[in-house]
């Protein structure tokens, strides 16, 4: 498996392109802006986009899913919770096209030889999904090194953002974590540094 970090757009959210290098099968993840980009990468490297997941339906998290999907053919999927018809919100300008397919908790995907496990992480917003994927945990905006996303913003809840941190910090064994924004981490890590992983573990 091979992980490739885009930061694109204005809040630099961080597009993943999952490849299994033995088919070069790919999911993209999170394309939020800069499709060109994203596109050049694929095509550079000979990819077959398969799917594009979205951690969640926020704009910052959307922006290129259009071209790409077009593009590419990939089945696009989000959780129905954070499409644009349920929220009715700026935040979440999404409608999953005719070809997409909404998911949800323990849902899971194949993609070439690698298997994304979904589960269902709300609080920052209430679609909000981490994606499993071998030794690699997609954390969208629900956690973050060092921190948690926000949930100040429409269909936001505290307590529920805990509940998703305990869900994600009680998995078993390790994970790398890949957040939406910044730098990526190790979940052992968030597990003993993160101020809001621990109130949640001791919640
Ligand atoms: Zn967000």
């Amino acid at each position: 498996m091979l992980i490739k970090t885009l930061p694109v757009g204005q809040l630099e959210t961080n597009c993943y392109v999952v490849t299994d290098e033995a088919t070069l099968d790919c999911a993209v993840i999170d394309p939020g802006d800069e499709s060109n980009l994203i596109l050049d990468y694929l095509e550079e490297n000979r990819l077959r986009c398969e799917a594009i997941f979205l951690t969640h339906g926020h704009y910052d998290h959307v922006g290129a899913v259009e071209a790409i999907s077009e593009e590419t053919s990939a089945t696009v999927y989000l959780n129905r919770l954070d499409d644009r018809d349920q929220r009715h919100d700026p935040h979440f300008p999404f409608h999953l096209p005719p070809n997409g397919e909404y998911y949800g908790d323990g849902d899971s995907i194949e993609i070439g030889s690698l298997r994304f496990e979904v589960i269902a992480t709300p609080g920052h917003t209430p679609g909000g999904v981490s994606l499993r994927c071998g030794e690699a945990l997609f954390t969208g905006d629900t956690l973050f090194r060092g921190s948690c996303g926000r949930t100040d913003l429409t269909g936001g809840d505290m307590e529920e953002e805990l509940r998703s941190l305990k869900k994600l910090c009680s998995l078993e064994g390790d994970y790398e974590v890949y957040p939406g924004h910044m730098d990526s981490s190790t979940l052992a890590r968030e597990r003993l540094f993160n101020y809001y992983c621990r109130a949640a573990m001791n919640s």
